[in-house]
């Protein structure tokens, strides 16, 4: 009888990479993957300590999986591991704690299991967090193949920026990447699969390319060559990064797709510098133009924060027109979350929870808007659309290269294809 393990995994897009990497790890070492709401043998919750709502839903998951089979292994790895393992080792039934320089190896965890007490790794100690071991990097390497349609690559992790509110940097070390060379490999590989579209992912990706002395410009470059993927996209990227060489190549490029997602985190230059941003807000609206007047119909993403320490409501109310005059198509709004061991945790004029949810509340607002003016006024026809695998109640869904969700009824022969529509 095979044994079984489910995987519950909160965060980002590198998490998710991460994941589904490990996943592979324990079906080629025999196991079963079956879904986290049913009995498994091991349970692994990846989780994100970004938010204090996010490690909250970490904890109740934890508990679910200890409710649904007592007898389990409970592994609880990444970034709220990292930064709280104390916290977390003393929940009754947690069998490992494992950091993020650590939680790919829990296979060798588990094959060792001859201890009673709950085992903690977070060795993500000095040496890790230079980014200096052995071959000159402790890049561990992941991508997602969970979805026939794209993948996930992560190609850099940790950050050095240590922006004031951020635990990142606390979570997953300092900047590191694998080399060009060894990415090239993985995309190769990847290529001869089905996936069709590959999302470039990791913590600060602009700055990919400082632990080997290349740049991210290079690497998409070498990725544009390898035939067999159809379709690149930036997950994220910070505004001081995006130079005119990298917006040039993306509107030139042969796979590059006309979508980005840029955080700018608050639209006024005082909280900017509060949170130790690297732009001011002239900077961010310039590149933001500048992508637009390269490629009018790209779909351009901003992250924000609202309730800022110090954010009164005259700076709330120039934010909102700064963004409300933006070309972008949707925000990711997060209402400021204190987190340990950050600089603005300390901080005056604390904004309220009652303020905060009204502040997002309206940004949301403004960011439907701009999401349906863009998808009535930038809906190519045709586009080309990326089908997914899925059938949803007699639909098929698919993007078009910039970011339009389209659906049109299922048809098996258009799944996974990109077709003019
Ligand atoms: S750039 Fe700033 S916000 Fe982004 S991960 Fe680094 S420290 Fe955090």
């Amino acid at each position: 009888m095979k044994k079984t393990v489910a995987f519950h995994t909160l965060g980002c897009k590198l998490n998710f990479a991460e994941s589904s990497d490990l996943g592979r790890k324990f079906v080629e070492n025999g196991y079963e993957l079956v879904d986290f709401k049913t009995v498994a043998d091991v349970y692994v919750i990846n989780t994100c300590t970004v938010t204090t709502l996010a490690e909250k839903k970490c904890r109740t998951a934890i508990r679910q999986a200890i409710r649904q089979n007592p007898n389990a292994k409970i592994a609880v790895v990444g970034c709220f591991s990292q930064v709280s393992p104390d916290e977390i080792a003393k929940i009754e039934g947690v069998n490992y704690v494992l950091g993020n320089a650590d939680k790919h190896r829990l296979l060798e965890y588990l094959n060792d299991d001859n201890t009673t007490q709950t085992d903690v790794s977070t060795s993500l100690n000095s040496r890790s967090l230079s980014g200096v071991e052995g071959n000159g990097t402790n890049f561990v390497v992941a991508y997602s193949a969970d979805d026939r349609t794209r993948t996930f690559l992560k190609i850099q992790d940790g950050c050095d920026y240590f922006c004031t509110y951020c635990a990142i940097p606390h979570a997953r070390g300092r900047n590191r990447n694998d080399s060009i060379a060894n990415t090239e490999k993985i995309v190769e590989k990847i290529a001869k699969s089905d996936t069709k579209e590959i999302v470039l992912t990791g913590v600060n990706i602009g700055e990919f390319g400082k632990s080997t002395n290349e740049t991210f410009f290079q690497l998409i470059q070498t990725l544009d060559q390898i035939q067999g993927i159809e379709r690149y996209r930036i997950s994220s990227i910070e505004p001081n990064l995006i130079s005119d060489e990298i917006i040039d190549f993306v509107t030139n490029s042969r796979a590059f797709l006309p979508h980005f997602h840029i955080p700018l985190q608050s639209g006024s230059n005082k909280i900017l510098q509060l949170m130790k941003r690297r732009y001011t807000r002239e900077l961010f609206a310039e590149r933001v133009q500048k992508i637009k007047t390269a490629m009018p119909h790209a779909f351009i993403a901003a992250d924000v924060i609202v309730g800022f320490p110090g954010e009164t409501d005259e700076d709330f109310e120039d934010m909102y027109q700064f963004i409300e005059s933006l070309p972008l198509a949707f925000l990711h709004v997060f209402p400021y979350s204190e987190r340990p061991n950050t600089p603005a945790i300390n901080l005056p004029e604390k904004v309220s929870a009652e303020v905060k949810k009204q502040r997002s509340e309206r940004l949301h607002e403004l960011s439907e808007k701009k999401h349906a003016d863009f998808c009535k006024n930038h809906r190519l026809n045709p586009s080309k659309v990326l089908w997914e695998a899925d059938n949803h109640d007699g639909w098929l869904y698919g993007f078009t290269e910039n970011y339009i969700r389209v659906r049109k009824p299922f048809d098996q022969s258009s799944v996974n294809k990109i077709e003019e529509f």
